[in-house]
């Protein structure tokens, strides 16, 4: 009889067109081949016996560390279906599950609380990194969603063109890893520190509307100023109200995470840019020219943390060709303060050190959302004392390919 043995073709040669080097990686040592027709990762007997090995694992490490349950039944209602004769006999210790679907590990649970949901889900954080390679660097990284919840993505430096790739950045002290929406929530230290409050003085600045012009008018550097975004957010009802929002001249605001702010704190949705002719109407003739001083009481007005504890700084005047000096954060306007502005190339990380650019590779993420707008049924069950409910859902998805692709990118060089 003839005997037959595992196909491991291993390969000198790269794949041609390819630039991720998970996928090179994969090639060459006979794992994995590549269809560059259909962008498909054919996962050869060693390499898919290695993915399926990582989620028996994962699945493992969810049930000791987090009690999560594998039922492997397809879809969410199947889960959904299955919960509901779990939690009647187990109750809290049958709330989360873990479905295997294709190459993908889903994750769907339900929890009486919101803290309750935070804390199973930092479990399932925690489980799913012991089982990965620690050299690989990957972490769990914040992302605010524009509706109000929270993204917890798993993430690995990356490079362009690879699967799975996204921008984001990376602070080269501490190896923190960012998102555009990440949360950052610290003060920044502010010019002028010990200097005195001056007096505010309406000043002429023609043709000023930029902040690189304004700077270059009036020789100052840009932390000395406020920068303004105008946009527009809309109630139950469906009027338009004006939001202003206001960072520091060297930051930028993040639509995303002003999103969540204006939905959860204000009940606004729908945020957009607004246009001229909207900005005219709703606030005068103010385009390049707006700040937070005077701002008519109809304008929803918010400001980053990057603004807090700001002094003598240059702000528009909210009239065409003029600006203020001299404004004081407290003293001529006390905003809401809100986390708002996205982490940049040169942002400052709570270690201190300047944020770089970074290709970051998403291999997984737990969402929550927050709790008014829960997309899922909430679960729920009868004993002696009444209904019991598990009314917050959290879910999530870990692609075991794109895992897979991260640990090995940086194999061969030990990076
Ligand atoms: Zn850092």
């Amino acid at each position: 009889m003839r005997e037959y043995a595992v196909l491991a073709p291993l390969s000198e040669n790269r794949p041609a067109k390819v630039k991720d080097r998970g996928i090179i990686e994969l090639v060459k040592a006979g794992l994995a081949a590549y269809n560059a027709k259909s962008d498909e990762l054919l996962l050869l007997p060693e390499g898919d016996r290695l993915r399926r090995e990582l989620v028996s694992r994962l699945k493992s490490a969810m049930l000791r560390g987090a009690g999560v349950q594998n039922v492997d039944c397809g879809n969410d209602a199947a889960v959904f279906s299955l919960a509901e004769r779990y939690v009647r006999e187990w109750g809290d210790s049958a709330t989360s599950f873990s479905d295997e679907r294709g190459r993908d590990l889903f994750v769907l649970g339900w929890s009486p609380g919101k803290d309750e949901a935070v804390s199973r889900i930092d479990a399932v954080k925690r489980s799913v990194l012991t089982e990965l390679p620690e050299e690989s660097g990957f972490s769990f990284v914040e992302e605010i969603l524009p509706e109000g919840g929270t993204a917890s993505v798993l993430l690995s430096l990356s490079e362009a063109g690879a699967l799975g790739s996204r921008p984001g950045f990376v602070c080269p002290g501490c190896g923190r890893l960012f998102l555009p929406d990440s949360p950052l929530g610290y003060d920044v230290e502010q010019p002028g520190g010990a200097e005195p409050e001056e007096p505010l003085e309406d000043i002429e600045t023609p043709g000023a509307n930029t902040i690189a012009e304004l700077c270059a008018q009036l020789g100052i550097s840009v932390e000395r100023t406020l920068k303004a975004m105008l946009y527009i957010a809309f109630d139950e009802s469906g009027r338009g109200h004006p939001v202003a929002s206001f960072v520091r001249g060297d930051f930028n605001v993040s639509m995303n995470k002003l999103s969540a702010w204006l939905a959860r704190d204000r009940g606004l949705t729908g945020l957009r840019t607004a246009n001229k002719a909207e900005l005219h109407e709703m606030i005068g003739e103010v385009a390049g020219y707006c700040g937070p001083v005077r701002l008519p009481d109809s304008v929803v007005l918010v400001c980053d943390t990057s603004v807090r504890g700001s002094k003598n700084t240059v702000v528009g005047a909210n009239r065409s060709g003029y600006h203020i000096k001299g404004c004081c954060h407290g003293r001529d306007f006390d905003p809401p303060i809100a986390d708002i502005s996205q982490p940049a190339q040169g942002s400052p990380c709570s270690c201190g050190t300047r944020l770089e650019s970074a290709v970051l590779r998403e291999s997984g993420r737990l969402t929550l959302e927050d709790g008014k707008q829960i997309a899922g049924k909430a679960l729920s069950y009868r004993d002696r004392d009444g209904v019991h409910e598990y009314p917050v859902e959290y879910r999530g998805v870990f692609s075991s390919e794109s895992i897979i692709l991260a640990s090995h990118a940086f194999r061969e060089d030990g990076r």
